[in-house]
């Protein structure tokens, strides 16, 4: 099964996820992760991508579009795979529907997790002070917010148009928001 999940920042992806593919064991793509694993390089692909993400700006379509197809090709991925943070823009959804239609494997569905703005400034400065990622301050915060409203907003009414949308509330708590998401599948689990 292929799934996208989309989500604003903090709004819980990557738990959600995590539980996710424990359920129905694919592969876990968070793209996030992936440019995380790369910035703990010291290359000049490294410094490029932090220049990016430690302002709250997303990675270039191209570099992350670059990542994200050599990881759906690899042999671990042919049972599916569950996009987390992708796409998280117009052009990555354009060149997602290309990739999987030369590969002929279609989405399954796409699940959108959806949190107000003030709860998640609220959660993500609490996460800032746990974890200390850099991207986790009070600027970029709502920078980043920014960017999920212009860029990565406009997907859902994109899946919403092919069929494919299942939004799911994520104020809840964790169990109760996977049991809706577990509901939201196209097959029952
Ligand atoms: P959550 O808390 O819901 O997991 P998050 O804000 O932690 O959300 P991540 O998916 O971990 O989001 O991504 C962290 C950063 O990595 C983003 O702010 C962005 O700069 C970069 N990034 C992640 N995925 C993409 C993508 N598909 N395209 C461009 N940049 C990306
Ligand atoms: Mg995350």
């Amino acid at each position: 099964m292929l799934i996208v999940f989309i989500g604003p920042p903090g709004a819980g992806k990557g738990t959600q996820c995590r539980r996710l593919v424990d359920l129905l064991d694919i592969p876990h793509l968070s793209t996030g992760e992936m440019l995380r694993a790369v910035m703990e390089q010291d290359t000049a692909l490294s410094r490029y991508v932090a220049s990016y993400i430690n302002a709250g700006k997303l990675a270039p379509d191209h570099l992350v579009m670059r990542i994200v197809s050599q990881k759906v090709k690899s042999p671990d991925c042919t049972n599916g795979a569950l996009f987390d943070g992708f796409p998280r823009t117009m052009v990555q959804a354009q060149m997602l529907d290309d990739l999987l239609v030369e590969l002929k494997r279609p989405l399954d569905v796409v699940l959108e997790l959806q949190v107000p703005d003030e709860v998640l400034i609220d959660r993500l400065l609490k996460r800032a002070k746990i974890d200390g990622r850099a991207d986790d301050n009070d600027a970029t915060i709502r920078e980043r917010l920014r960017v999920f409203h212009d860029q990565t907003k406009p997907l859902v009414q994109y899946y919403s148009k092919q069929g494919k949308l299942r939004s799911v509330d994520g104020t809840k708590s964790e169990e109760e928001v996977f049991d809706a998401i577990r509901k939201a599948l196209p097959i029952q689990t």
